[in-house]
């Protein structure tokens, strides 16, 4: 349920917005999701649909765009992209790094009229 939870915050987020720069319909939203978020796209699809109803942003298509993880090298500082979950980073070969990206969850634009 933690999509719906997801879902119901960038409605809120996006109307709070909207009644500002005073557009009349939104056709669609693009968000980022990082891999470490634990969001499922289709899951997150689904609650957008329901909860948007009889709002500005009832029938807006939603797309995604994936966040890969981003660690930082503790031996030599490299930041770099998780690929294939391949942890060792590719400037020294260490393999002790801390997580500084990958959990993100951010409206990226929206189609308004
Ligand atoms: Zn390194």
């Amino acid at each position: 349920m933690h999509e719906a939870t997801v879902a119901r915050n960038i409605i809120e987020v996006i109307e709070s917005e909207i009644s500002i720069a005073n557009c009349k319909k939104i056709y669609s939203v693009k968000l980022r999701i990082g891999e470490l978020s634990g969001i499922y796209p289709e899951s997150l699809e689904y609650y957008f649909y329901e909860l948007s109803k009889n709002t500005i942003l009832e029938n807006a298509k939603l797309y995604f765009e994936k966040a890969p993880i981003k660690v930082k090298c503790t031996a030599c500082s490299a930041e770099f992209e998780i690929q294939n979950l391949d942890y060792d980073c590719p400037n020294c070969k260490s393999s002790q790094y801390h997580i500084i990206g990958g959990d993100e969850l951010e409206i990226i634009n929206m189609e308004v009229e």
